[in-house]
């Protein structure tokens, strides 16, 4: 479809003469979630150079933030551990389980009635030297075939956790402790039993209730800065106006997000107000990503709010003048437990791919 353009990147500004256009880019990060029938990606947009540099801000982004953190507990891409840094962001259980041993684990999740829950498969902890944790499901521990590269990739990492502070959760159902012990050994960790606790609480009802603490720092805003200017381009793409992201009103936010320089400050925002007409003055948020844009006072700004948690606001530069029109403007919701995406101006009813694709665009303001 897009054959006839050249490739080239809306970071660095570099065409297929001078990098290289070998990996795609997600319009959200697939830690974020997966979707039915294509999850949204970019392609000869993105230079591999540049996709290094996001992957790393990436990585940062979905072990140190409330977002990147839920992502991974709702684990969409089947991974077979998931990292917290618990440096930027920090997470205080407040659980109710009675047991107070259980306040130490730190659960999967998944969304049973429409409620997010602990998901009670077993899993091990182990802590990172520098304050952080690693949850390894111990299906996966056990299923994995010895020496296979998961295998070593898994014993690997673990040789640099540290094994003095152990933590494993296991209903008798799934293993006995020894045989979690065995299965440790295998990737060359002696679990020494210090203390334990009844599995009766298992059973009980529990809603998940944390405490979180974080700041949004330079290297978060560029992952939702970069989000934004993604989407853009995914609708630019679509409505065949690639030219415009290449604009010289859209520099230095493409220098912000690919090298960092620029003070967030100067267009970034924690915004109150909720983007869904159905939050607003409720406590109930929608539990997926809406994102828009739109035109105040001849700026282009996006709203973003990622699993329904704050709404970012972000001023991206002037709009180029031939994108002054009354109808400038798009709106999406991305749901990453439905695995779907919805226009906003529509129900939020399935519709068919074509009306979908159609609904991504320049002009395409809601409301
Ligand atoms: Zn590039």
């Amino acid at each position: 479809m897009y054959d006839d353009f050249m490739a080239k990147c809306i970071y660095c500004l570099k065409d297929e003469t001078k990098t290289t256009f070998q990996s795609r880019e997600h319009v959200l990060p697939e830690f974020l979630g997966l979707y039915d029938p294509q999850t949204p990606v970019l392609r000869d947009c993105v230079c591999d150079l540049c996709n290094s540099i996001f992957s790393k801000l990436e990585t940062k982004f979905r072990e140190d933030t409330f977002e990147g953190i839920l992502g991974q507990r709702l684990n969409f891409q089947n991974q077979n551990s998931i990292t917290v840094r618990n440096k930027n962001f920090k997470i205080t259980p407040l659980s109710k389980f009675r047991n107070q041993l259980f306040m130490r684990t730190f659960f999967l999740l998944k969304i049973e009635n429409e409620k997010l829950v602990p998901d009670l498969r077993g899993h091990v902890t182990l802590k990172m030297k520098n304050g952080g944790y690693r949850v390894f499901l111990l299906e996966s521990l056990s299923t994995l075939k010895k020496e296979s590269s998961k295998f070593n990739k898994i014993k690997k990492d673990i040789t640099k956790l540290s094994k003095e502070d152990i933590w494993i959760f296991v209903s008798k159902k799934e293993a006995s402790i020894e045989q979690v012990k065995d299965i440790l050994k295998n990737y060359g960790v002696t679990y020494n039993e210090k203390e334990r606790g009844s599995g009766d609480d298992i059973s009980e009802t529990v809603e998940i209730a944390e405490n979180y603490d974080g700041t949004v720092d330079k290297d978060i805003v560029r992952v939702i800065a970069k989000i934004c200017f993604n989407y853009l381009c995914y609708c630019a793409r679509e409505d065949n106006q690639p030219n415009i992201l290449f604009h010289e009103n859209f520099d230095s936010i493409r220098r912000f997000i690919y090298k960092g320089e620029g003070r967030p400050q100067s267009f970034f925002s924690i915004d109150e107000n909720r983007i869904l007409g159905e939050e607003s003055g409720s406590n109930k948020n929608y539990l997926g990503h809406s994102i828009c844009f739109g035109e105040e006072n001849g700026k282009l700004y996006f709203r973003i709010t990622l699993f329904g948690f704050q709404p970012y606001k972000l001023f991206l530069g002037d709009i180029p003048p031939e994108l002054k029109h009354q109808l400038f403007g798009c709106a999406h919701i991305f749901d990453p437990l439905g695995k779907k995406i919805h226009n906003i101006a529509q129900n939020r009813q399935p519709i068919a791919l074509d009306a979908l694709m159609l609904s991504f665009g320049l002009l395409k303001r809601f409301r």
